[in-house]
Order: structure tokens, then C-alpha cells, then sequence
């Protein structure tokens, strides 16, 4: 019954949308069409974002209409209902379309599923390729972005940056060794996960004067260039001084750094990961952290952050023990997923969205849809 409803229901929004007339400025009658998209875990900068960019395109004198709405809502099996009268849903990294997810957005009438992010970890491809719904990304917006923060946090935790500051600010100009760092020149860097961000990476780490391991299923030329060694994760552990997670997540990296590796790593390494939580057995992390095996840890993203991250929870009660274990370990600088967060970036992430949103209005789908994933 439900699902007979939700049919009729797009049926009805579908025809709205094909008698859909614009006029233009001379009052003559243009036919446009109108794809409305709803636009899940808005947060301000989104809004604030999309809206004028939504709005000169629009304005552009292209055949299409965009009509953009805006819950605060996360997606998931609950929320999906929410789409209905929606040709197309617009998602963020802890948005979850899981197979059950995926169903309801088709029943609702649901056609195109555009992430607003590189990383699809928690988008079922598979049952949304059943329900021929497409899925287009940004794969890049700004990798500089990402490298830049992830060093950003290697200082911070190498230079006990957020310490200093604190001390400094109630007027305490003392040093002592709690805000002993070292030299990153001279040092031995490993960066698993080559990529487009993992690339920007190892240049930067170059120009420190540092020496760069490398690992990833496929070696880059580039990074050989700039005079990176590909090694096995074995010789990363063992010889790295700080290791740089930058692959993605997936079931083959699920948990790279394990209560197995613990043993393997260089005693004091710095470990940053701005990739995805999942790369990291958290309570391994813990451990590591606890036994001086890890001498400190720069984290963007956070195994269960989907719970905490993009939220004020300030005045709450946190009850992830691991979650507060990493927040009150003072060898451990967090920031939450804000590694992509920068003017350039975010207008990239929009500016592409629309664009993904506007190829698909014109019928391509497939390896033919530009960013496609299915
Ligand atoms: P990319 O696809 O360009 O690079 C990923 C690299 O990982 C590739 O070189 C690939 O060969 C390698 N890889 C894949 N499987 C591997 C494996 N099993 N072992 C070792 N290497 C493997 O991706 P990118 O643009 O460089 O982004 C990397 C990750 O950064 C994304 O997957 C995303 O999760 C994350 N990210 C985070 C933020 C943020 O704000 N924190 C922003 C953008 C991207």
C-alpha cells in the first residue's frame, strides 16, 4: 500500500514538473525543466553555500530549473521518506544510503544520488545500480586542502601547538619538555595512499627535507620523482617517524592500523589520518597511545564519527568511551572532518554538484555521466 502511495505520489509531481513553464523577462513562455533535490545534513556553510550558486545557475538561461531544498536531517532508513516528490537527493560523508536506505529513495521516486564529497564508503552501489539510480561525486575539489590540513595537524601534534597557545594565552611563557618537539627535516615519512591528495602530500613532505616512503597498491611515477621509495607497510611501519593515512576506505583497508601492527611501528611515530575513521582500530589507537608505542596522533576523521562530527555537543554528555579517550589524551589533536574546509574547496564541491546535476538532466547516465560512480 505504502509503496503504490509513494508512487502515485511522484507520478503527481512528475507532471507537475513536465507542464513546468518558465517566463523569461519579455514574458514569453520558455519550457524548462525542473529537477528538485533535496539536500540532506545541511550544516550553514551548505546553505549558505548552494544557495547563491543554485541561484545564478538558474539565472544562467540553461533549460534546466534546479530547485534545491534543505533538510538538517542525516539520511537513513528513517529519513529517506523525506525524498518523496525528490528526483534527486544530495548527500555528505556521514549520510547513510545502506541497501534499505536505497530502496526507500526509489519508492519515493528517487533517480540520482549526488554526493557533495570524494569518499562513497557509506553509499550501496550495488542495490542502487538494482534500482537504476544513478550516483555522481566530486572526486576532487580541492586535494591541496586536505594535504595542507593533514600537515597542519602533523605540527600541531609534533610542535604541541594547541598546548603552547593555551599556556601562552593565561600569560605562562615558560618552556619545558611537554612542548618538546623535533625537526621534521631529516626525518623518515611514510604516506600510505598515493593519490590525488597523497601526491600533494609527499611534495610537501619533500620540501621539508624529509625522507619519503611510500605505499599503495599502484606506484606513481610522480612520486618517484620526487624521489619517494615505494616499500611494503611492513618497511612503513618499521621506519617511519610519522605515517600519513591517505587511502580510502575500503574492505581492504578497513583497519590498516591494528593491535597487529602495534608491534611493528617505529616506538614514538606521529600517525595522522585525514582519509576515514575506519582506517584505524580506534581502541588499537588507544592502546598504541597508552604504551608510548605512538607518540602522538593527528585525527580529521574518527571511526564513529557519524554519531558526534557536524553537531554542538558541547553542553551533552558524550557516551563513546574511545571517543573521549582520544579527546582527553593531550598527545592527540582533533578536528572534526574539517580537512576539506576551505573558501576554494567548498565553492569547487557546489559549483560541481550542480554541474553533475545538470548533466544528469540531460539524459546521460553510465561511464557517460561525467563523475559517475554507477
Ligand atoms: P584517490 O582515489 O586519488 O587516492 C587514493 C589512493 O589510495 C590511490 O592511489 C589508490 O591506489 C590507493 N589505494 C586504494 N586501495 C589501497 C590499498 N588497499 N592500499 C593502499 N593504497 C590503496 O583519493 P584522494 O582524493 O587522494 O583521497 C583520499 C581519501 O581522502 C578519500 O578516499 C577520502 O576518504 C579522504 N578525504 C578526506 C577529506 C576530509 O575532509 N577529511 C576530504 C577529501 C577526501
Amino acid at each position: 500500500v505504502l509503496s503504490n502511495r509513494l508512487r502515485s505520489t511522484t507520478k503527481i509531481v512528475r507532471s507537475i514538473v513536465d507542464k513546468y513553464h518558465d517566463e523569461d523577462e519579455n514574458g514569453s513562455s520558455t519550457k524548462k525543466s525542473l529537477i528538485k533535490v533535496l539536500c540532506y545534513d545541511t550544516t550553514s556553510w551548505v546553505k549558505e553555500t548552494f544557495e547563491p550558486q543554485v541561484k545564478a545557475f538558474n539565472e544562467s538561461g540553461k533549460d534546466l530549473m534546479v530547485k534545491m531544498d534543505f533538510t538538517n536531517d542525516r539520511l537513513n532508513a528513517h529519513t529517506a521518506r523525506f525524498a518523496v516528490g525528490y528526483d534527486a537527493i544530495c548527500l555528505f560523508v556521514n549520510d547513510t544510503a545502506d541497501a534499505g536506505t536505497i530502496t526507500v529513495l526509489s519508492m519515493c521516486g528517487v533517480k540520482l544520488i549526488a554526493m557533495r564529497c570524494a569518499g562513497f564508503d557509506r553509499v550501496d552501489i550495488k542495490t542502487a545500480k538494482t534500482f537504476g539510480i544513478s550516483i555522481v561525486r566530486v572526486p576532487a575539489y580541492s586535494p591541496y586542502a586536505v594535504a595542507e590540513h593533514a600537515i597542519a595537524l602533523l605540527m600541531s601534534v609534533n610542535r604541541r601547538i594547541p598546548a603552547a597557545s593555551t599556556r601562552v594565552k593565561m600569560a605562562d611563557f615558560t618552556l619545558d619538555s611537554s612542548l618538546l618537539g623535533m625537526d621534521i627535516h631529516g626525518k623518515t615519512v611514510g604516506v600510505m595512499g598515493t593519490g590525488q591528495i597523497g601526491q600533494i602530500l609527499c611534495r610537501i613532505i619533500t620540501g621539508f627535507g624529509a625522507n619519503l616512503l611510500a605505499y599503495d597498491v599502484f606506484e606513481s611515477d610522480a612520486v618517484k620523482n620526487m624521489g619517494g621509495k615505494y616499500v611494503t607497510q611492513e618497511e612503513i611501519y618499521k621506519n617511519c617517524d610519522v605515517i600519513f593515512l591517505m587511502m580510502p576506505l575500503l574492505p581492504a583497508t578497513k583497519h590498516t592500523i591494528n593491535t597487529s601492527v602495534l608491534p611493528l611501528l617505529k616506538k614514538g611515530v606521529i600517525l595522522i589520518n585525514t582519509s576515514r575513521g575506519g582506517l584505524i582500530d580506534t581502541s588499537a589507537l588507544v592502546t598504541g597511545l597508552q604504551s608510548d608505542i605512538i607518540g602522538g596522533c593527528g585525527l580529521d576523521v574518527y571511526e564513529n564519527e557519524g554519531d558526534y562530527f557536524f553537531q554542538d555537543w558541547s553542553g551533552k554528555a558524550i557516551i563513546d568511551s574511545t571517543l573521549t579517550a582520544l579527546l582527553g589524551n593531550n598527545r592527540v589533536v582533533m578536528t572534526a572532518h574539517q580537512a576539506f574546509f576551505t573558501r576554494e574547496a567548498i565553492d569547487k564541491i557546489v559549483s560541481t554538484t550542480i554541474e553533475n546535476i545538470d548533466n544528469f538532466s540531460t539524459g546521460l547516465r553510465g561511464k557517460d555521466l561525467p563523475n559517475s560512480i554507477c
